[in-house]
């Protein structure tokens, strides 16, 4: 399945707005395992949206298009697809209630006749419930093309997509099930590089690398009728995947809503071991991080934050050992990052200091790295830091 996406709003042109809606919609094609050949802005321009439509559906089986479903009078998307496939446009009994719902609610305010075009479709189109808005979306196909349209608001796309458009997207007998894999300490290109010609050879299950901060994700999707079907297809390639080039040893967790942070988290609450720790010129993030990520905070006893400054690293163990009997924990984790005096504004390099001490045993590691900001480097130290945890605990 090829599709293809098409903004309409003179803002995203203009540069006012980050279209931001591409990058939803993409990766949520990507999970389905429909292909994205194409990304078009257009203004809120009649001719040239009709241009688009034109382009779109020859060399696309699935034209999404988002924006223009307002009620003012630059929203023209509708019109302009219903223009191009020759129909009308039609209202829509849920939505037209629903406006009068709103209006009813809001005694002060008026209802102008421009209200209702939300309420409108394309006809023979499926209606796309908007469950945080007014403009109904649409889906609709012609000449072995599918349209579908959706609001330009991205909290207003995002409901509609998981709540009116996914449910149609997967209705069939099978269904599509996915696992994601997460690596630390592989970049995306070299994890590419070794997975190649599966990627390149993929039907199903289909294979899908993202570059997060730091990390990259690999999502293994496949349809299958039951769980049990899919996780056997599932299993068997990420066998595939875990035999090559040794990467086993990256792959650190498994799941989308998943992070270092939380994987170091739950190891803490597993084997039950408090965690203190001090940090030197990562301005606290660590510990936020962690924090943000436990549902227990009884592991994780908080600790220190000193600004940059060289530390040698028998300091940094002294240190270390002093603030776990301090705060009486099982485990410190001593991280301090250390700018390198030939970095520059936009490539910043450090060495990176590493410490876990515990009752019975110091671990020490030293990892250079490299970043673009010093923001992302101080990111970069903080998933070292809990790799590091994650590796000796
Ligand atoms: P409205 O009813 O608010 O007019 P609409 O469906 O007509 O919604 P637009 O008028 O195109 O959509 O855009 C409304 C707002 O939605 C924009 O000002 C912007 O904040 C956001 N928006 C629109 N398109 C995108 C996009 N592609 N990516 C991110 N945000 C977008
Ligand atoms: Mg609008």
């Amino acid at each position: 399945m090829k599709a293809e996406l098409i903004a309409v709003g003179t803002e995203i042109l203009t540069g006012q707005i980050v279209n931001t809606n591409a990058q939803f919609l993409s990766e949520k094609c990507a999970e389905l395992g429909i292909d994205v050949y194409f990304h078009t802005a257009v203004g809120d321009n009649e001719k040239r949206l009709l241009s688009v439509l034109e382009i779109a559906s020859k060399r696309s089986d699935m034209v999404i298009l988002c924006g223009g479903l307002g009620p003012t009078e630059d929203d023209l998307t509708k019109q302009t697809l219903a223009q191009f496939l020759g129909r009308d446009l039609v209202f829509d009994k849920r939505a037209v209630d629903k406006l009068n719902r709103f209006f009813a609610s809001r005694p002060g305010r008026i209802r102008t006749p421009n209200n209702e075009r939300q309420a409108q479709l394309v006809a023979g189109s499926i209606p796309l419930h908007n469950p945080t808005g007014l403009a109904v979306g649409s889906m609709i196909e012609q000449d072995g093309v599918t349209y579908i349209v959706l609001p330009g608001p991205p909290s207003e796309l995002k409901a509609m997509f998981a709540q009116s458009l996914l449910p149609l997207l997967t209705q069939s007998e099978q269904q599509l099930y996915s696992r994601v894999l997460r690596f630390f300490g592989i970049g995306e290109s070299q994890l590419v590089t070794i997975l190649a010609d599966l990627i390149d050879q993929q039907t199903d299950p289909t294979l899908a690398p993202y570059a997060k901060t730091g990390e990259v994700t690999l999502r293994l999707s496949t349809k299958a009728t039951s769980q049990v079907e899919a996780d056997a297809k599932l299993a068997q390639l990420e066998k595939t995947i875990l035999e090559r080039d040794n990467l086993a040893k990256y792959l650190y967790a498994y799941g989308e809503d998943n992070s270092l942070a939380k994987t170091v988290a739950d190891l803490l609450v597993d084997k039950q071991q408090t965690l203190s720790i001090l940090e030197q010129g990562t301005g606290g993030q660590l510990q936020a991080e962690l924090s943000a990520t436990m549902t227990d905070q009884m592991y994780f006893s908080g600790g220190q934050v000193r600004g940059q400054g060289p530390i040698s690293s028998d300091s940094l163990v002294t240190e270390a050992s002093q603030l776990r009997k301090e705060l009486a924990t099982d485990l410190t984790l001593a991280v301090s990052v250390a700018v390198k005096p030939q970095s520059t504004v936009d490539n910043v390099l450090a060495k990176v200091s590493l410490v876990l001490v515990s009752t019975s045993r110091i671990v020490q590691k030293e990892v250079d790295l490299g970043g673009y900001s010093w923001l992302y480097l101080r990111q970069l130290a903080c998933l070292q830091a809990l790799d590091f945890v994650r590796n000796t605990l």
